[in-house]
């Protein structure tokens, strides 16, 4: 089967009636690439590098546009200081978006076009959201992912004709999400497209216009922030202001994934000391419900999902594994406790058990003043159950008195 379709039989596409292309640029449903001004008024412009602006194609594969919805809440930076180029360093950002552009139809894929013909008046990026579904398996004439006719003989334009033809030259080509980086779950097992990930598809000797391999961002949806982030830092780099970011093994920002999420997790604290939720509305550590945290690199514990708020365990959900290459299948069934928990949880429970204990205790006395222990006495009526030590906690703390203050000649 072809890669790219071809005119199917009988195909109509002579017969209707194709409207003029619109290119004036005062027209706003020309293609921005036509419309675009390259010099923005002075007061307007912040950028202190070469570049006054670039493209940026956000294209389309298999995709829920989950990833555009969270992109769409990103506030460090916003999608809207990107575009209207108010970020020091950054240049303007020309947005051609397939459900955010102004324009629409051929005037949309001449942008596209005019990129591939190598005739835009500035670099350009690729953001790719989705996965890549193998056109070959689409069967004659058919396809997976269309985007656009060709002007001339009515052809169905496929996504990944695009990407084929537009890759080469871009600054960086960007995967947005678990489905662009690695497949996700439309590649899940089962599924009859063949689905795979930009940089599967791409191949090891990919290289973009800048010298760069795929850059991952992945998420199902990603952290919006983690996003623009990556973007500003490529932007910065390509304008010669920064240095290339760092990338780990798999290509993701190294500063964003090299964590678990399990290290920043606010219930990290309750699986050390062994005590687990039994059910969601819990509070504690949720691993027996089937969280993957801890083996899982990504950063929204502590980043939040929009503007420092939200996220997986934050909100009480579970982690299960969708910033990984092995989600879905490797972190299924969902919902069930990882095997490797039921070992952690058990020495956790006898040895977070006993710590937890010790901590009680020295958090009791630390909940004395000074003067209240040598009053051996509490002169209010809010504390009244806090009486002083007997017995072996008495016998316990004297000890820890000693060693913390040995230095000194213990007291
Ligand atoms: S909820 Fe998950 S990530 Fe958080 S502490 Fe428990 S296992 Fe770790
Ligand atoms: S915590 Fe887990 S489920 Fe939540 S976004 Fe991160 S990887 Fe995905």
């Amino acid at each position: 089967m072809a890669q790219y379709t071809t005119v199917a039989p009988g195909s109509t596409h002579g017969e209707l009636e194709v409207k003029p292309l619109i290119t004036d640029p005062a027209d706003p449903l020309a293609p921005v690439a036509l419309r675009s001004p390259l010099r923005p008024k002075r007061s307007e412009l912040v950028s202190q590098g070469p570049l006054e602006k670039a493209y940026l194609f956000w294209i389309v594969g298999a995709s829920c546009d989950g990833c555009t919805i969270a992109i769409s809440g990103a506030t460090h930076p916003r999608v809207e200081d990107l575009l209207t180029g108010r970020v020091p360093g950054l240049p303007r950002i020309e947005l051609v978006h397939t459900v955010l552009s102004v324009e629409s139809g051929a005037e949309w894929t001449e942008n596209l076009r005019l990129a591939a013909e190598g005739r835009l008046d500035a670099p350009y990026l690729i953001f790719w959201e989705g996965s890549i579904m193998d056109e070959t398996v689409s069967g004659e004439h058919g396809y997976w992912m269309g985007l656009g006719e060709d002007p001339v003989d009515g052809r169905q334009i496929t996504s990944l004709e695009w990407l084929d033809r537009l890759a080469p030259g871009a600054a960086a080509v960007l995967s947005i999400g678990t489905c662009a980086c690695w497949g996700g779950i439309p590649a899940a097992q089962g599924n009859p497209t063949n689905a795979m990930g930009v940089m599967d598809h791409l191949g090891k000797d990919y290289r973009s216009a800048l010298g760069l391999p795929v850059i991952n961002i992945p998420g199902c949806s990603p952290v919006g922030d983690n996003i623009t982030e990556t973007a500003a830092a490529a932007l910065l780099f390509l304008n010669g202001l920064a240095p290339l970011p760092e990338f780990d093994e798999l290509g993701r920002p190294a500063w964003l994934f090299t964590e678990t999420v399990h290290r920043h997790c606010p219930r990290a604290g309750y699986y050390e000391e062994g005590v687990f939720a039994h059910s969601y509305g819990d509070k504690e550590c949720l691993v027996e419900l089937g969280c993957w945290g801890p083996v899982v690199q990504c950063n929204i514990a502590e980043r939040g999902i929009v503007d420092g708020h939200g996220g997986c365990m934050n909100m009480g959900g579970i982690c299960i594994g969708c910033t990984m290459p092995g989600f879905p299948d490797k972190f299924s069934p969902i919902y069930e406790r990882p095997p490797g928990a039921l070992l952690s949880t058990n020495t956790n429970r006898v040895m977070g058990g006993f710590i937890r204990r010790m901590r009680k205790l020295s958090q009791t006395d630390k909940m004395r003043s000074t003067r209240w222990s040598e009053d051996r006495d509490l002169p209010s009526g809010w504390g009244r159950y806090k009486t002083q030590p007997v017995g072996a906690e008495r016998l316990v703390h004297r000890l820890y008195s000693r060693k913390q203050h040995s230095h000194e000649g213990g007291r």
